[in-house]
């Protein structure tokens, strides 16, 4: 059976794009497996660290890239660095997962299951890009809109409310300048990136 040399292409280009992106060349990766015995979340990810590594060092044969860009294990990444800190040829593991989740973003291929991790994320980033600091309350209303989970720990609130963790109006920051030249600042920058 003849080998599609797009896919191909596309597994070679996401190797390289990482290098280019985190500096981190995954060849150098000799599978020790070392990251993976010590990240808390292994157990709950569809390929551990190590194996993330793996596909892309797999650059050369077809659908391997793509089921890195495609796994749910880049969006559980904590970023805690254990890895890192464990990896025999420091190789930072954290920087990865975050250039395949732009990479996954950018391509349309986000695991179905991290849609509320990234529900919340968005919420997270625009309770601060508009307040310039963290409003729950805000951040709670608009995960549940983005995320449907209406009811979700709605037993919580008041609990939160009596001891002071959820306010009804949020505080912000006076510089408010300031604030948006530092968001347009970083999309002009994420817009740059290869
Ligand atoms: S940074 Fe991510 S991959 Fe590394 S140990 Fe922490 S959760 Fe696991
Ligand atoms: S610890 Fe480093 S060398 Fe070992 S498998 Fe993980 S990334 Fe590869």
């Amino acid at each position: 059976m003849r080998s599609d040399p797009h896919v191909h292409a596309a597994g070679a280009a996401l190797a390289d794009l990482v290098l280019e992106k985190t500096g981190v060349d995954v060849a150098r990766c000799y599978q020790c497996g070392k990251c993976s015995a010590g990240c808390p979340l292994a157990a709950e990810m569809d390929f551990p660290p190590s194996q993330i590594m793996h596909l892309l060092q797999l650059r050369d044969l077809p659908g391997f890239a793509e089921m890195a860009l495609r796994s749910h294990t880049i969006w559980l990444c904590l970023t805690c660095e254990i890895c890192y800190c464990r990896c025999p040829m420091e190789l930072d593991i954290p920087k990865v997962m975050d250039a395949l989740r732009h990479e996954s973003l950018a391509r349309g291929m986000v695991h179905p299951k991290a849609k509320d991790i990234l529900a919340f994320h968005r919420a997270f980033l625009d309770s601060v890009r508009v307040t310039g600091r963290l409003f729950e309350m805000g951040q709670v209303v608009d995960y549940k809109l983005r995320s449907g989970h209406f009811l979700q720990d709605l037993l919580q609130a008041p609990w939160m409310f009596w001891v002071g963790k959820l306010h009804l109006l949020p505080e912000r920051v006076r510089d408010r300048r300031a604030l948006k030249r530092i968001f347009a600042k970083t999309r002009r920058v994420g817009e740059k990136r290869p």
